[in-house]
């Protein structure tokens, strides 16, 4: 579904993504881990448009992906970006439709995204800066469906909530994966991430240093030393 091949990218001499080459299949949640620098976001925005990678390619299905935003969207890929960048001065329903704005076939559309987020219906008219942080999420991966996506980019979306609500947010990616998306997934929380993943990449220094399927990965001795907390048993 997406194919990553030697992907690179460099600000100036830091150099974020070092040939990185991954396949997030159809129908399939990938998780990339990795710490605080490892090169996840950079990943990203490379892929969604917002970076232009000094090397290698990404297909969506049999297109190549040019690093232009607005093109990778209309290829029905969507970023739902770390920090949510929802618009805070707008309705919730004006944020959704934002996320639609730049498709033409705007199914399966808001009704769509009410159903999926109900809280998001009763709250429609509020402006979504006053929302909570869960909320909020919720709102910037419902703005993100509402362009229709085939594969969904997810940059820590349970960065900053609270443990509940990381596990409804864990559910949610769940539900839009078993509605056909492929979901490719970037967490810091590589327990929630991994549970969630039928395949999984370590994001090291920007470069991969390990890949299994989220079971695996899980069950890991290195991984559980370096990004589990040390023990299997423990529950973040
Ligand atoms: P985090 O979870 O903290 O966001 P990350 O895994 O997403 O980390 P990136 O944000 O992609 O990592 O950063 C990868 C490397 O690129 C780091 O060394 C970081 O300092 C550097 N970097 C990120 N953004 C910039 C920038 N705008 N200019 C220069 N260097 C940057």
């Amino acid at each position: 579904m997406l194919k990553i091949e030697n992907l690179s990218f460099s600000y100036g001499k830091i150099q974020a993504i070092k040939n990185v080459s991954f396949e997030l299949k159809k129908g399939e949640i990938m998780a990339i881990v990795g710490a605080n620098g490892a090169g996840k976001s950079s990943l990203m925005k490379c892929i969604a448009g917002l970076l232009k990678p000094q090397n290698g390619t990404i297909y969506c299905g049999d297109t190549l992906l040019e690093p232009i935003p607005f093109k990778v969207v209309e290829n029905k890929v969507v970023l739902v970006p770390e920090g949510r960048w929802i618009f805070p001065n707008l309705t919730v329903e004006e944020n959704l439709m934002m996320g639609g704005y730049t498709v033409n076939d705007r199914s399966p559309g808001i009704q769509h995204a009410y159903r999926m987020f109900p809280r998001l219906e009763e709250r429609k008219q509020q402006r979504a800066g006053t929302m909570s942080g869960g909320e909020q999420q919720m709102l910037a991966i419902a703005r993100g469906l509402m362009a229709n996506p085939k594969v969904l980019l997810l940059d820590e979306p349970s960065l900053g909530l609270a443990p509940l609500i990381v596990n409804d947010i864990m559910s949610i990616i769940q539900e839009i994966n078993r509605e056909g998306i492929s979901v490719l997934l970037v967490e810091q929380n590589a327990r929630k991430a991994l549970g969630i993943a039928h395949h999984g990449c370590v994001l090291e220094q920007g470069v991969i240093v390990k890949t299994g399927t989220g079971a695996e990965l899980a069950q890991d001795e290195s991984i559980i030393a370096a990004y589990l907390g040390g023990t299997k048993k423990k529950e973040q």
